[in-house]
C-alpha cells in the first residue's frame, strides 16, 4: 500500500525538539492533551449527526479508551468520534495552525524577545501545553490510525517526531474516529499501569463528558457528566481550571470563573472565564470570541456571532441553551432572537460582577490586573452599546497625574477643585510623554488632575461619550479647556497678570507671523513655563485623534 513521507513545516520541528529535549516533570499531561482531542472529535461527530444521522449509525455511544499493553509497551487511545482523513491528517498533525500549539509558540517567541534567551525556557511548555505534539514527550515513536465518519477509506500516520512523517492507506483503522498509539521512550512504563491512569485522567480530564474507559475497567475512570451541569459545591477550583484549559486551549489560570444558570422565559447555563492574561489574539480585526454554544449538552458551534459582544471577547468558556432547537445551522444561529435574549443576561451578568470587583476595596491590584489586559477591548463597549454606558463607565480606569495608581472616573470626580466642572484627559501613545506635556502645566499648577488616555479606542468613545455625572470630558489639548474659574491651591500659584497692552501686541505680532497656519492666537491659563502650546478649537478634532488619522491615511 502505497505510503508518502512528508516532513514537518518549520515550526513543528522546532517544537517538537523542544518537546523532546523538555525536562519537563509533568509529562504526565500528554494525556490531558490527547483526551481532549479525542473528546473535541466526538463533539464534532455529535454535531455533524444532527444533520447527517446516518453518521453514527451503529455505534452512537461516545466513548475514550486508554489500553495499555505491558507486552508490546505500547499505550493506545482510542475515540468513536469523527476522525481525520488524509489531508486532515497531514494539516492537523503537521503544521502549526493548531489555537493550542500557536498560543504556545506565540508565548515562546514573545519570551524568547524580551529576554533574549533563545528557545531555553522550557517550563512554558507546562504552561501552555502543546496539544498533540506532547504525544512526544513520553513516546519515541506516534502511530495515529484513523477514519473520518462517513468515509471508506482509513488511513496511518506515523511520526519519530524527528522532521518528518509517513501518512498512507490502511485496513488498521478503526471502524470510525481515531486510534493513536504511543511507543513508549524507556522509563516511561508508568504508563502502562492501570491505577496510573485512572489517576491522571481524574487529575486532569474528569470534566470530560465522554466517558474514558482504562483497561478493562468498565467504570468510567471520570464524572463522566458535562462539568457546567453539576452543582457549583460539588466542583473544586482544580476542575474548573482543568476545564478552562480544556476549553480555551490556553494554559493560564482563570481569572475570573462565572457559573450561573439563567431562569425564566429562557433556560441556559453559563460556564464563563475570564482568562488572567492576555490570549494573543485579542486584537484581530475580526473581533472574534471564542465561547462555545452547546443546545443541551450538544456542542454546537464555538464563536457563534451575536452571543457575546466584542466588547467582552477576552471570555473563555461555555453557553449550554435548554431552548435553542437543536437543528439550528450555525448560519442561522445569527438571526435567532433567542441569542440576542442570551447576549444581554450574559453582558448584564459579566459586567455586574466586574463592578463587584472593581467596587471592592481589597480587589484593588487584582482590579488593576484586569483592566490591564483587558480594559482596552471593554472601552469598545463605551460606543458600541448605549445600555451598558453607565456600567462601564464605572468600571473605567485610567492613569493620570495624580499618583502612580489607576484611577476611577468617580475618584477623579471626588477630587475636583472648586469652580472645576469638567473631567480633563489628554490622549496620547505613551503616559510617560503625555506626563511631560506642557499642556499640562497650568493643570499641575493650580492642582487640577488631567487623566491620561493612552490606547487608541479613547479616542472613539470620547466622540461619543461627552460626560459621566454631568460633567464633560474635556481634552487639555483642546481651546476650550482652560482654567480661569478654578481656584489655585495655593494662592502664590496665581497666573500673575502680564499688562493687558503689551500681551495683546505680542497676540497680534504672533498672528501675523504664523498668518493661515493657525486659525487663532490666545492667551491661556494652562502654561506655567513654556511660552506657548498648540491646541485643537473647541468642536475640531482633537489634535492627537487627528496625527492618528494621518498616519493612518499614508
Ligand atoms: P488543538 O486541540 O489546540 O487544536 P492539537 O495539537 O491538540 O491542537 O490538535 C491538533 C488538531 O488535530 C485538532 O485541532 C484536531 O483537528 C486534530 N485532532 C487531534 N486529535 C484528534 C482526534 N483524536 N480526532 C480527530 N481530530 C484530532
Ligand atoms: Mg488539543
Amino acid at each position: 500500500m502505497s505510503e508518502e513521507k512528508l516532513s514537518f513545516q518549520a515550526e513543528v520541528s522546532r517544537l517538537l525538539d523542544i518537546v523532546a529535549h523538555s525536562l519537563y516533570s509533568e509529562k504526565e499531561v500528554f494525556l490531558r492533551e490527547l483526551i481532549s482531542n479525542a473528546s473535541d472529535a466526538c463533539d464534532k461527530l455529535r454535531y455533524a449527526s444532527l444533520t447527517q444521522p446516518d453518521l453514527t449509525a451503529g455505534d452512537a455511544n461516545f466513548r475514550i479508551t486508554l489500553t495499555p499493553d505491558t507486552a508490546a509497551r505500547t499505550l493506545t487511545i482510542a475515540d468513536n468520534g469523527i476522525g481525520m482523513n488524509r489531508e486532515e491528517l497531514v494539516e492537523n498533525l503537521g503544521t502549526i495552525a493548531r489555537s493550542g500549539t500557536a498560543n504556545f509558540m506565540a508565548a515562546l517567541s514573545q519570551k524568547a524577545e524580551a529576554e533574549k534567551a533563545g528557545e531555553k525556557d522550557l517550563s512554558l511548555i507546562g504552561q501552555f501545553g502543546v496539544g498533540f505534539y506532547s504525544a512526544f514527550m513520553v513516546a519515541g515513536e506516534v502511530e495515529v490510525f484513523s477514519r473520518k465518519a462517513g468515509d471508506s477509506q482509513g488511513w496511518r500516520w506515523a511520526s519519530d517526531g524527528k522532521g518528518s512523517f509517513t501518512v498512507g492507506e490502511s485496513d488498521d483503522a478503526p471502524a470510525r474516529g481515531s486510534r493513536i498509539v504511543l511507543h513508549l521512550r524507556d522509563g516511561e512504563d508508568d504508563y502502562l499501569q492501570t491505577y496510573r491512569l485512572q489517576s491522571i485522567v481524574k487529575k486532569y480530564s474528569d470534566h470530560i463528558s465522554i466517558p474514558v474507559l482504562v483497561g478493562d475497567d468498565e467504570k468510567p475512570a471520570n464524572a463522566a457528566s458535562a462539568l457546567w451541569t453539576r452543582s457549583k459545591s460539588d466542583i473544586t477550583a482544580e476542575q474548573y481550571k482543568e476545564f478552562y484549559h480544556h476549553v480555551s486551549h490556553a494554559f493560564d489560570e482563570p481569572w475570573l470563573t462565572l457559573h450561573w444558570r439563567a431562569e425564566g422565559v429562557l433556560e441556559y447555563t453559563n460556564l464563563l472565564f475570564i482568562p488572567e492574561s492576555k490570549p494573543f489574539d485579542l486584537f484581530e480585526p475580526e473581533r472574534k470570541h471564542r465561547v462555545k454554544l452547546y443546545v443541551r449538552r450538544v456542542f454546537i458551534t464555538e464563536g457563534p456571532e451575536g452571543l457575546i459582544p466584542a466588547y467582552l471577547r477576552f471570555l473563555r468558556g461555555v453557553v449550554d441553551s435548554e431552548d435553542l432547537p437543536l437543528n439550528v445551522s450555525r448560519e442561522m444561529l445569527q438571526h435567532n432572537p433567542m441569542l440576542a435574549k442570551m447576549r444581554t443576561g450574559i453582558a448584564k451578568r459579566v459586567l455586574g460582577d466586574l463592578a463587584r470587583k472593581a467596587d471592592d476595596a481589597d480587589a484593588k491590584a487584582d482590579y488593576a490586573r484586569f483592566w490591564e489586559n483587558f480594559g482596552a477591548v471593554l472601552k469598545e463597549g463605551l460606543y458600541e452599546e448605549r445600555e451598558q454606558r453607565d456600567t462601564l463607565l464605572k468600571l473605567l480606569r485610567a492613569y493620570s497625574t495624580h499618583g502612580d495608581e489607576l484611577v476611577s472616573l468617580e475618584d477623579y470626580v471626588g477630587r475636583m477643585k472648586p469652580g472645576q466642572d469638567a473631567i480633563y484627559y489628554i490622549t496620547g501613545e505613551d503616559k510617560a510623554a503625555l506626563a511631560r506635556s506642557p499642556h499640562l502645566e497650568g493643570f499641575r499648577a493650580k492642582g487640577v488632575e488631567v487623566l491620561f488616555l493612552t490606547d487608541a479606542v479613547d479616542e472613539f468613545w470620547l466622540q461619543s461619550v461627552t460626560q459621566y455625572k454631568d460633567h464633560a470630558f474635556k481634552s487639555v489639548t483642546r481651546g476650550g479647556a482652560d482654567l480661569a474659574n478654578v481656584t489655585a491651591e495655593d494662592k502664590a500659584e496665581e497666573t500673575p497678570k502680564a499688562p493687558e497692552d503689551s500681551v495683546a501686541d505680542l497676540v497680534a505680532l504672533a498672528k501675523l507671523t504664523l498668518g493661515d497656519a493657525v486659525k487663532d492666537v490666545r492667551t491661556s491659563e494652562r502654561l506655567r513655563e513654556s511660552a506657548v502650546c498648540l491646541v485643537a478649537d473647541e468642536g475640531d478634532m482633537d489634535i492627537h485623534l487627528e496625527r492618528m488619522l494621518k498616519a493612518h491615511r499614508r
